[in-house]
């Protein structure tokens, strides 16, 4: 330790500035405590700070898209359309940061590079890519589970002469594609995303789909102003509805089973549903996540309205997802996707009949050809739910890192917290609902449980705590039950770990929907944390 660089004493640090991370630090200050937040990005906003790329809209209502805790936010702040762009949502994230003072707590373009636990000081101690070296009795990983994105593995992809861009990397200025022949490697929600809105703008637009994605009608709406006021006057409500619903949000969802209604009800259900939009047909019956045969019935539907939007049979054939259950993979809503097909300039490249052999200086070799491009554009996904906890080092009692813990897969109480990894908690984390239901309402359920084990510690003296073992394994089993019985398992995709090379394959993911999460978090907190183990505060040594 140099004087010019000395060690600065904190109660809690905070990783990453997300909406879990924000939250986390008005939370924590409003709290009292003593707490810095680093964030590698130049300003707030996570996924939505980087994800700058055109098209890019979140597909959940941007009214239930926001943060419910502030009810002076909530009435100040009026969103414009039912699914917000970009722009919007990142004007909505430097509201709430001016709103409440929150960027001074942010040490912005700043990686923490480790953190590791000091047992007999029972305080962890990070260390930034500055050089700085923090103390801290808490450590809050809002890390989030999109944020580092995946390196394409595809043969000499650094070799590309053109333009390049990752999606999840967007540039700031603004990228023209007039008169360009544009490729785009990746057909997940951001692909899909990508492409509608390119399309109309490129010289020409060559699309590599390896596994089609299934997507589905946004119907995007402005907000009416009535509408608005309407929110507004019932947000306490509705809010209060979204965190007791599976998802997090204002959907509706039914208790209807597939085959409960006639083959003419079922179809009359689906073509409402699929004119309503936006995410309607999940929730039109009850069970098309578990029962394969309900599944594909809906499957099929989507693929004949595939047929009708695409005029080139073999091109619509081609983009007709086919093999896993629709749901399976994370549902997209676009706006003119398939339509877009339909251009003379657009052309899909199906990289399972011709795969892609390697990136060139001029553009990509698949196995037919190589086709010339002037801006080549990665959509290819993320290292999802662990890979940012996994990209720096952190090492909890006894030297484990999590990395080892999570040799076999993440393993976690709640996804909040580790056995092992005394004080760090983490929000939105790895065996969690993250993903499958809506990650603003995720997080401030999960700062506000670690507000609440802070606030406990604090008063009965304690030092530290952690999850027990058995707990951790308890929950566990409940979460690999779950996922089970779901068909989210039959697809491969982030959420099993099957997009990334080594990576442990397995749903991770708590599929028993947010509503559901919460009685376990409050549980977790009722039994008077019986599921954990404490130091006391006069403790010299670890417990
Ligand atoms: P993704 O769903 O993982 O899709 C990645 C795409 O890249 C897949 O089509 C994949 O094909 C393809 N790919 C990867 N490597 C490839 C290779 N070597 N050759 C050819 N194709 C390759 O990633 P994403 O689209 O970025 O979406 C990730 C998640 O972000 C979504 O599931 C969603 O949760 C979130 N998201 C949300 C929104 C929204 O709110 N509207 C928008 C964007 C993203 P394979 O499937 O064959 O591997």
């Amino acid at each position: 330790m140099s004087n010019s660089n000395p060690v600065k004493r904190l109660d809690l640090v905070v990783v990453g500035g997300g909406f879990g991370g924000m939250y986390a630090v008005y939370k924590f200050r409003e709290m009292g405590l003593n707490i810095q937040a680093f964030e590698a990005g130049g300003g707030l906003g996570g996924v939505w700070y980087w994800n700058r790329y055109p098209g890019a809209r979140v597909d959940l209502p941007s009214i239930d898209y926001c943060f419910s805790f502030s009810e002076e936010v909530q009435q100040e702040w009026t969103w414009s359309e039912q699914f917000a762009a970009q722009p919007e949502l990142l004007r909505y994230i430097n509201f709430v940061a001016e709103r409440l003072d929150l960027n001074k707590h942010f040490q912005f373009n700043t990686r923490v590079v480790s953190a590791v636990w000091d047992e007999l000081r029972q305080l962890w101690v990070v260390k930034t890519n500055k050089g700085e070296t923090y103390e801290a009795t808490y450590c809050v990983m809002a890390t989030g589970p999109l944020s580092v994105p995946k390196e394409p593995d595809i043969e000499g992809y650094k070799t590309f002469k053109g333009e390049t861009y990752h999606a999840a990397r967007w540039p700031h200025e603004e990228v023209s594609f007039a008169g360009k022949r544009v490729g785009v490697i990746g057909t997940g929600s951001t692909g899909i995303q990508i492409v509608q809105e390119v399309g109309p703008k490129a010289g020409e637009l060559f699309v590599f789909q390896r596994t089609p994605s299934f997507t589905m009608p946004m119907r995007n709406q402005k907000l009416e102003p009535e509408y608005v006021a309407e929110v507004k006057r019932n947000y306490a409500g509705l809010r209060e509805a979204a965190r007791n619903s599976a998802v997090g949000g204002l959907r509706p969802q039914s208790t209807r089973a597939f085959f409960s209604v006639t083959p003419s009800q079922r179809q009359a259900l689906l073509e409402d549903s699929w004119k309503q939009g936006g995410l309607a047909m999940l929730g039109t019956f009850s069970d098309l996540l578990y029962n394969p045969e309900a599944n594909e019935h809906v499957a099929e539907f989507v693929r004949g309205k595939i047929g009708e939007m695409v005029k080139d049979p073999v091109t619509a054939e081609k983009l007709k997802p086919k093999g896993y259950p629709i749901f399976a993979r994370r549902p997209c809503l676009d706006t003119s996707y398939y339509e877009t097909y339909n251009l003379p300039t657009v052309h899909l490249v199906d990289c399972l009949e011709e795969p892609i052999v390697e990136i060139t200086e001029k553009g990509v070799r698949t196995e037919g050809r190589e086709i010339e491009l002037d801006m080549l554009i990665f959509a290819t996904g993320y290292d999802g739910l662990t890979g940012a906890l996994l990209a720096f080092d952190v090492v909890g009692r006894n030297g484990q890192k999590v990395n080892d813990k999570w040799r076999e897969g993440s393993r976690s109480y709640l996804g909040l917290m580790m056995e092992g990894f005394p004080n760090l908690f983490m929000t939105t984390g790895p065996n969690g609902p993250a993903a499958l239901a809506n990650i603003v309402a995720i997080s401030e359920n999960d700062v506000n449980w670690i507000a609440d084990a802070i606030t406990h510690m604090d008063k009965q003296g304690l030092s530290a705590m952690e999850p027990t073992k058995k707990a951790e394994d308890d929950w566990m089993a409940i979460v690999a039950s779950l996922g089970q019985r779901s068909l989210l398992t039959k697809a491969k995709t982030w959420y099993l770990g099957a997009n990334v090379k080594d990576k442990p394959q397995g749903l991770t993911l708590f599929t028993g929907g947010f509503h559901k999460y919460r009685e376990f978090c409050a549980a977790a907190t009722q039994n008077g944390y019986a599921n954990f183990s404490f130091a006391k505060r006069d403790k010299s040594a670890a417990a």
